[in-house]
């Protein structure tokens, strides 16, 4: 019988893992694990160990694992017809029938989606969009694109430019020239350095910066912004209040179009089915992934606004057949997979489930680490939560970066058989669970996340690192 080392040490041999030390891991250094099964919200993996998968794979398994309806829709469509290319017109039922669903959810003003296998190549479709738009209005000087710090758009060339995360730029020369990084709309971290500046005036201050960039730069240079509703890999950090309306009122001002990057915020994870509504932002295109098809497929997608479609048509009328695609676009499994997956959100209520337990989730997390000795700060919307980790809470003094207690509290948890991601920068323990869980299965998570905590908590007062001590 193959046992589960033996699967790990073959893997060691021949599989290249993301955001991993390769030599270490090639080596046998760093651990593997082989996940064979999931049911609900629980994973298991080749040892038959079941966990809790609190972050609900990459913030994309929104229904939770082990659907056989999905699994039903996807083998009935491979039956009758698994792919065809969807080039120079030619499409599959699947495909038309989840626009017209998205196009309906993502509500008045969006015009057509088109669709990639990841949100990565989404971003990449997106700049190639922009790009083409000013250069059909005649501005071909108008092609740089704002992000922010702590972004997370994907880890191409130009999607992996557009991510504001030092380790995804660091030896692989990115950023490309006409992407540029604003402030990140992270008011913990910027309430620390000066005292009694409200969120408010916070989300004031992220626009100033973004206007005094886009001047700096020259208005006719800067084409677009693309941001996540609530930062997602950067910290899972919702804005501050007023932020968007603050954003969206200088990207009009110099004419700016508005992506808003809902690979994670979008179908329910905030409690509204995109993170546009639930905080009022008005893109002019949208990207999509994860919960489209919550991992069963993998399937991203463009949604683009009636403006900027406006343009494209406009363009392949002056200059013919426009030059995008993928082979896998509008690929008919995907599609299946994301009509079943959205059938089941809306069916079983799972958008307001997020909001409502996703609320309890909030409620939970503040009530038992709000006052924690090692917590500085507790935050969230809907169905994503997170805690970062501070030396001295009341001072909001980081922990030394060299003790790192952010994965130490992610392995702590692992040891109670939960998973709760260590976010790539900071020390921040971060949670997202499918849509589906219960108050029963929060209170699960927070019981949990309390025991991992109190043990890196004893383990840190002992080594001195605590300064409140
Ligand atoms: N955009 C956001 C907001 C994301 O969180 C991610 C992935 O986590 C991406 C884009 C990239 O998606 P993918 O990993 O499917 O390329």
């Amino acid at each position: 019988m193959t046992t589960h080392k033996d699967l790990i040490d073959r893997d060691r041999k021949v599989t290249f893992h993301a955001s991993t030390h390769l030599r270490d891991f090639a080596q046998g250094d760093a651990p593997g694990r082989v996940i064979t099964g999931g049911k609900g919200i629980n994973i298991v993996d080749k040892d038959g160990r079941e966990f809790i998968d609190g972050f609900a794979g990459l913030y994309c398994v929104n229904i939770g694992y082990g659907r056989s309806e999905v699994a039903e829709a996807i083998y009935q469509q491979a039956l009758e017809m698994s792919y065809y290319h969807t080039y120079v017109g030619h499409s599959n039922e699947p495909q038309i029938a989840l626009s017209e669903k998205i196009l309906e959810l993502a509500g008045p003003g969006m015009s057509k989606v088109y669709y990639g296998m990841s949100g990565s190549d989404a971003n990449e479709t997106q700049l190639k969009i922009v790009r083409y738009y000013n250069n059909v209005l005649g501005r071909p000087q108008k092609k740089k694109v704002i992000s922010r710090m702590r972004g997370y758009h994907g880890s191409g060339i130009a999607s992996g430019s557009l991510t504001g995360l030092k380790a995804f730029h660091d030896h692989f020369d990115l950023p490309i020239e006409t992407i540029r990084h604003t402030e990140a709309p992270y008011y913990y971290h910027r309430a620390a350095e000066q005292e009694g500046m409200s969120e408010r005036e916070f989300s004031k201050h992220c626009a100033t910066k973004l206007e005094e960039m886009i001047l700096a730069e020259g208005p006719d240079t800067v084409a677009a912004f693309i941001g996540e509703p609530v930062l997602g890999t950067g910290g899972i950090v919702p804005p501050p209040e007023g932020y968007w309306d603050e954003i969206q009122a200088v990207l009009a001002k110099y004419d700016v179009l508005l992506i808003a990057d809902e690979v994670v915020c979008g179908f329910g994870r905030t409690g509204s089915e995109f993170g546009s509504h639930h905080y009022g932002i008005k893109p002019d295109l949208i990207t999509i992934a994860k919960g489209l098809t919550s991992a069963y497929q993998p399937l991203s997608g463009v949604i683009v606004g009636d403006r900027v479609w406006n343009v494209l048509e406009q363009g392949t009328g002056e200059y013919g057949p426009i030059g995008h695609g993928w082979t896998y676009s509008g690929h008919a499994l995907g599609c299946a997979a994301g009509l079943a997956n959205l059938q089941i959100i809306e069916r079983e209520g799972l958008t307001a489930n997020a909001a409502n337990t996703g609320a309890y989730l909030q409620e939970r997390l503040q009530a038992t680490f709000g006052d924690h000795p090692v917590v500085g700060n507790v935050r969230g919307v809907g169905m994503m939560g997170a805690l970062e980790f501070a030396a001295d809470p009341a001072k909001r003094q980081h922990f030394d970066p060299s003790l790192k207690v952010g994965p130490r509290m992610s392995a702590a948890a692992l040891e109670q058989n939960l998973i709760a991601r260590a976010m790539p920068q900071g020390d921040i323990l971060g949670f997202a669970p499918p849509l589906t869980t219960t108050r029963a299965e929060v209170d699960e998570i927070v019981a949990r996340t309390r025991k991992a905590v109190d043990k890196v908590t004893d383990e840190l007062t002992r080594e001195g690192a605590l300064q409140t001590a």
